[in-house]
Parts: C-alpha cells; sequence; structure tokens
C-alpha cells in the first residue's frame, strides 16, 4: 500500500469529532482533594481519573517512592530476567500473592503488556480465545496478537460465551473477561463465567483492574465479591495504576503459571524491569489498601450518593454500582460540549468516544474517588442536571 497523506485522516478525524486530544495539567492535594490545573488555567476537581482510593498523593505512598528511590536509584537497568529484578519487585511480588489468595504473582511494567503476556503465553494458533466484546482494548490486543483465532460474545452475556463453547471447533483454551468494565462499571457474570470455563477445560482469565482495591468486603475485587476462589478463576490480572494509586500490573495464580509465564510471556522478558521505587510505593499502598477500610467504603457512600442525587435531578444512569458512573450521551458531539459545559464549571469530566466505546455511545465517564468531598459530588450532579447540551436548550 502506498503512503496516505496524514493530513486528510487527521482532518476527517476532526470532522467526525473523534479527534483525541492531550490536556497537559499540574496535579496537586488541596485538603487530601486532588485538583489538577491545565497549564495557566483555574483548579479543576477531577471527576475521570481511576485513583479510586485516593493513594495516588497519599504521602506516605510517595514517601516510599522517594524514600527508595534515594536507595536504590531511579531505574532498574534492566529486564527481570537479566539484573533488573529487586528487592522491592520480589517483596511486592510475595505480597500481592498473600493479598489475592495465590501462590504466587509476577509484576509486569503495565496492565497491557500484562494481558499481551497472558494470552499469548496462553493461546496460539489453531487455538480459540473468546472475549466479551467489552472487554478493555489490551485483552483484544493480545488475542490478535497471540495468533489463536477469537471471537467476542455480547457484553456481558455468560449464555452466548457457553454457546460459543460448545460450538467451536477449534479447542477453547481461554476465556478472557474485564471484572469490572472499564468504560460502563458493570460487573461480569463471574460465576456463570467460571462454570463454563471449567466445564470446556478453557483458562479464565479475569482482569480486575477496576475491581481491586475497591470491591469485595477486604478490596480483593470482583472475585472476592462473588465469593470465587483461585480455583473458579485460575490468572487474575490486576493493575498497579487506579486503585493502588501508583503504577504498573501482576498476574497472580498458581506457581506453575507464573513459571510458565516467566518463561514464556514476552511483554515480561522483553523489557526493561519497573522502577524499584515504584514497586517501594505499590508496596505502601496495598498496605493502605488494607489498613484503612474506610476508603473503601467512603468511595462507595459517595458512589451511593452520586447515583440518588443523579437519579433525583433526571440524568440518565448506566446500571454500575462501582466508582465507575458513565452518563450515556449519545453522540461524540454532544459529549464534547457536555465536556466543555463542565470544565466551564470547574468539573473534569471526560468525554469518551469510538472506538474506545461502541459507536453512538459516546459518554462522559465520572469516576468517582474517596478524596472527593460530599460537596463536590452533590456539586457535580447538580451541574450534569442542568447541562444545556442535554435539555438542548439555548445557553447564555
Ligand atoms: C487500565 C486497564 C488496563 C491497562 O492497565 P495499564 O496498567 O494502565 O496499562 C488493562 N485492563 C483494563 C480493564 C484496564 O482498565
Amino acid at each position: 500500500m502506498k503512503r496516505q497523506p496524514l493530513d486528510a485522516a487527521l482532518a476527517e478525524l476532526e470532522r467526525r469529532h473523534l479527534k483525541r486530544r492531550r490536556t497537559t495539567v499540574e496535579a496537586f492535594v488541596e485538603h487530601g482533594n486532588r485538583l489538577v490545573t491545565m497549564t495557566g488555567g483555574r483548579a479543576l476537581v477531577d471527576f475521570s481519573s481511576n485513583d479510586y482510593l485516593g493513594l495516588a498523593h497519599h504521602p506516605a505512598v510517595a514517601g516510599a517512592m522517594s524514600e527508595c528511590a534515594s536507595r536504590c536509584g531511579a531505574g532498574s537497568g534492566a529486564s527481570h530476567l537479566v539484573t533488573g529484578h529487586g528487592i522491592e519487585h520480589a517483596r511486592l511480588e510475595e505480597e500481592l500473592a498473600a493479598f489475592t489468595g495465590r501462590e504466587r504473582a509476577l509484576l509486569f511494567s503495565t496492565g497491557y503488556m500484562a494481558n499481551l503476556g497472558v494470552i499469548t503465553a496462553l493461546a496460539g494458533r489453531g487455538e480459540l480465545v473468546l472475549l466479551d466484546r467489552l472487554n478493555h482494548a489490551s485483552l483484544i490486543d493480545g488475542a490478535l496478537l497471540s495468533g489463536a483465532r477469537f471471537r467476542r460474545y455480547a457484553h456481558g452475556d455468560a449464555e452466548a460465551a457457553e454457546r460459543a463453547l460448545d460450538e467451536s471447533s477449534e479447542e477453547a483454551v481461554v476465556v478472557a473477561t474485564d471484572g469490572v468494565f472499564s468504560m460502563d462499571g458493570d460487573v461480569a457474570p463471574l460465576p456463570q463465567l467460571a462454570r463454563a470455563a471449567k466445564a470446556h477445560r478453557a483458562w479464565l482469565v479475569v482482569d480486575d483492574a477496576h475491581g481491586l482495591g475497591v470491591l469485595g468486603a477486604t478490596g480483593r475485587g470482583s472475585l472476592e465479591q462473588f465469593g470465587l476462589s483461585s480455583d473458579d478463576a485460575p490468572v487474575l490480572i490486576g493493575t498497579l495504576g487506579k486503585a493502588f494509586g501508583s503504577f504498573g500490573a501482576f498476574v497472580a495464580g498458581s506457581s506453575d503459571l507464573i513459571e510458565f509465564l516467566i518463561q514464556r510471556a514476552r511483554p515480561y522478558i522483553y523489557t526493561t524491569a519497573l522502577p524499584q521505587p515504584v514497586a517501594a510505593a505499590t508496596r505502601r499502598a496495598l498496605e493502605v489498601v488494607q489498613r484503612e477500610p474506610w476508603r473503601r467504603e467512603r468511595v462507595r457512600a459517595l458512589t451511593a450518593r452520586f447515583r440518588e442525587a443523579a437519579r433525583a435531578a433526571d440524568v440518565p444512569l448506566a446500571d454500575s454500582n462501582t466508582p465507575i458512573q458513565p452518563v450515556m450521551l449519545g453522540s461524540s458531539q454532544t459529549a464534547l460540549v457536555a465536556q466543555q459545559e463542565l470544565l466551564d464549571a470547574g468539573f473534569w469530566v471526560v468525554a469518551i468516544r469510538p472506538p474506545t466505546v461502541p459507536r453512538g455511545s459516546a459518554r462522559l465517564r465520572v469516576t468517582l474517588s474517596a478524596a472527593h468531598s460530599e460537596e463536590q459530588v452533590d456539586a457535580l450532579v447538580e451541574k450534569l442536571g442542568r447541562l444545556c447540551v442535554r435539555q438542548q436548550a439555548v445557553c447564555e
């Protein structure tokens, strides 16, 4: 194929309201509350981060990072299999295994890489990978890269997954799902998926990026919420840049699974180890997650408060009881106008558009955090209820 002019492609994205833009921010904390300012602008309340427990700016977590940096340096210097595997990585892996109740855990640099690594290690040509239609892009990319055939079943539909397993001529080796869906906030039908995967002797891979730390009585995520064991869901993936407030990811499972990934997961093998200060910060965050259950209770209470007020204000809610509370708006253009209206009112809520979400389902992805105040949540709902773009009213 010949080189295509990129300016035309970019102009087309702009025309369809699908061009993405980065905003450079400065984040700071005021009264334990995360605020951001865009360069030269005023402070905004961030209602789009994944910092559900308010740990990204926790002084002890940040302190652990700088203490470790002065002790062990900024960089790891090499991959884990060469000389980059440090004591902070090793301890964090042990602590994550204990936290998730599994034999071992393996750190990855990012959740994206963990998902690529797991699926490409467990599936290959001539085999089948089954995915929920709304799974995170990294699970889809892992399936593509694995060379296996992959099928996507209707979102949240365990019966459709089961039918696909029954009908397939290839051997299904992996059934992969988000635990909590990142753009919708709903929880996967894990007990049914676990049963189906077990009956077909496929690996159930649960990516609990948005569940760990938040869901379950002790923050052990969507599996804890359903009372599922490692036998039901043998491959658990967690990310550390969300509720844990730092960066990185891990896979937890049996000793053999982890040993196999160390041998076979290319995104684990061929990359520099995460800096040890990041692992040290995560260790501290993991401690806080376990010692301060009030953070989990608080984000839940704020979520309930948001939903109740939103219902009263006629804000269209999705079927989610997690801190991810999308406000469905439909068109990308409407979502962008709504985002701007909220910005003008001092709230940063990002419009999520295709291809991140299906066409016609652009939304504001509101996320709640233990770091928000009741007043901030109430003020946000109040503004959402009066969005001009929703009422098609003429503002000003
Ligand atoms: C954020 C996310 C990832 C990617 O994790 P990173 O550590 O940010 O690369 C993977 N899966 C899901 C469901 C996510 O929401």
